[in-house]
């Protein structure tokens, strides 16, 4: 049994300011992520960092303004968490073109081999990415843990809902990082 963290999103056009759909209470969000993922590498988890990766030209930007192009900043992790991931072994990146990080790539086979004892969830935004990749993972019968300080997204109402969705319609379990 692998014990598992996976970090949603954490990506300059979401959570830098200028970034193109940067919201504020991402600085509230940066900080309790930084400090989980330093707990968690310390204590040598296995990390999955999912970044929203688009074409110059994907459909998503029908409803979207374009970000997080791939090989841009914006679809970098924030600056804070690059530096402080770099060269940690234990590490995993997943690319991916839709909102749930199992859509398009291999992360179900990865967690297959990993057979993690539960995910560990943080990241943003809540209502989107975290969610649809959360139901996912209760899809698959993962116990999931969502650091509710440790996700956000533009709208207080939209957040609050989807943490509520989580804990009450899937089943994930809610709690406080700090
Ligand atoms: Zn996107």
């Amino acid at each position: 049994m692998n014990d598992l963290l996976m970090v949603i999103d954490m990506q300059n056009d979401f959570v830098t300011k200028n970034g193109v759909l940067y919201f504020e209470r991402a600085e509230f969000v940066k900080p309790v992520v930084l400090d989980i993922v330093r707990n968690r590498m310390s204590k040598n988890y296995t990390i999955i960092f999912t970044q929203d990766w688009h074409e110059v030209e994907d459909l998503e930007f029908k409803r979207f303004p374009p970000h997080c192009i791939k090989d841009t900043y914006g679809s970098e992790l924030f600056d804070d968490l690059k530096e402080i991931v770099r060269g940690y072994k234990n590490s995993i990146f997943i690319q991916k073109r839709r909102f749930s990080a199992f859509f398009g790539t291999n992360l179900g086979e990865i967690l297959e081999k990993l057979s993690p004892s539960k995910a560990e969830v943080c990241g943003v935004d809540t209502n989107i990415c975290v969610m649809y990749t959360v139901e996912e993972l209760k899809n698959r019968d993962y116990d999931v843990v969502v650091y509710e300080d440790a996700t956000g997204t533009y709208d207080e109402k939209l957040h609050l809902f989807a943490i509520d969705q989580m804990k009450n319609v899937l089943g994930a379990q809610i709690e406080k990082w700090r």
